[in-house]
């Protein structure tokens, strides 16, 4: 599929297995700059290995996958450089457990971004408060809800100022009533013009913040089309029989 905007994420004839398993199938995808991309499709059908893949944290065997208009490289610094444009929230939240919020937020930036203390740390508060957290940042994760660890997630992945963010499922491990709060601030994102793919079963995230839906399964990407005409209308046997289980 085409898009009016600029391409920053590009993926065209990726194949991947596992073994015997074609995990991903030809998979082209373009997500233009501003878009948001949410990705839907049955377990096991690739959806965390195609954010993965995106982001090098797996290897492809074919295929190309560019950032901005560069390949994605192998290995070494340019790699660590050009994965940090486009950062990843995991479901499982994954922050340093042994360090403060404010710490989560900031360690990279002095690190990767090398930026001073004081200003990893100003830049860590803004973003804290922009998730509504500013009043947490001496606590610990584990004295935090799921929904605001998640918050704390997506800050520290603010942080680094990536052009992309893909999420990976990111309210699957909350509790129905920190959902919103996460959804809330991904929205905000989306409305800020954040470039974002997003695993999510959230239809109503999908319906009300994606440009477009990307139904995946069997490691194919099997419809790719506005979120309105795909609810309204799913061509595949597949889109139906998943969205008549979901919904
Ligand atoms: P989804 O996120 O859509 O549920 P995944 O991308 O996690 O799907 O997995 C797709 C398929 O690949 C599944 O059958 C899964 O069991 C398999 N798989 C995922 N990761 C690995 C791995 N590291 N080794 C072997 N098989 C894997
Ligand atoms: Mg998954």
């Amino acid at each position: 599929m085409t898009t009016a905007r600029p391409p920053l994420i590009e993926l065209a004839g990726v194949n991947k297995h596992f073994g015997e398993l074609h995990v991903l199938q030809d998979i082209d995808l373009v997500v233009g700059r501003g878009e948001v991309v949410v990705v839907i499709g049955p377990s096991g059908s690739g959806k965390s290995t195609l954010c993965r893949a995106i982001n090098r944290l797996e290897t492809v065997e074919s295929g190309r996958i560019s950032i901005d208009g560069r390949p994605m490289p192998q290995e070494g610094r340019a790699l660590a450089a050009l994965r940090a444009e486009v950062g990843m929230v995991f479901q499982s939240f994954n922050l340093f457990a042994h360090r403060t919020v404010l710490d989560n937020v900031t360690l990279a930036q002095t690190k990767v971004r090398r930026r001073s203390r004081a200003d990893a740390e100003r830049r860590g508060l803004d973003l804290l408060d922009r998730v509504g957290l500013a009043a947490l940042a001496d606590r610990y994760p584990a004295q935090l809800s799921g929904g605001q660890q998640q918050r704390v997630a997506i800050a520290r992945a603010l942080a680094m100022d990536p052009k992309a963010l893909l999420f990976d499922e990111p309210t699957s491990a909350l509790d129905p009533e920190t959902i919103t709060e996460v959804l809330d601030v991904m929205r905000g994102l989306a409305r800020d013009g954040m470039t974002m793919v997003v695993v999510t079963h959230e239809m109503g995230f999908a319906r009300a913040s994606a440009d477009r839906v990307v139904f995946m399964a069997d490691g194919r990407i099997v419809e790719d089309r506005p979120p309105e005409e795909f609810f309204a209308a799913p061509r595949s046997a597949r889109a139906r029989d998943f969205l008549a289980k979901i919904l």
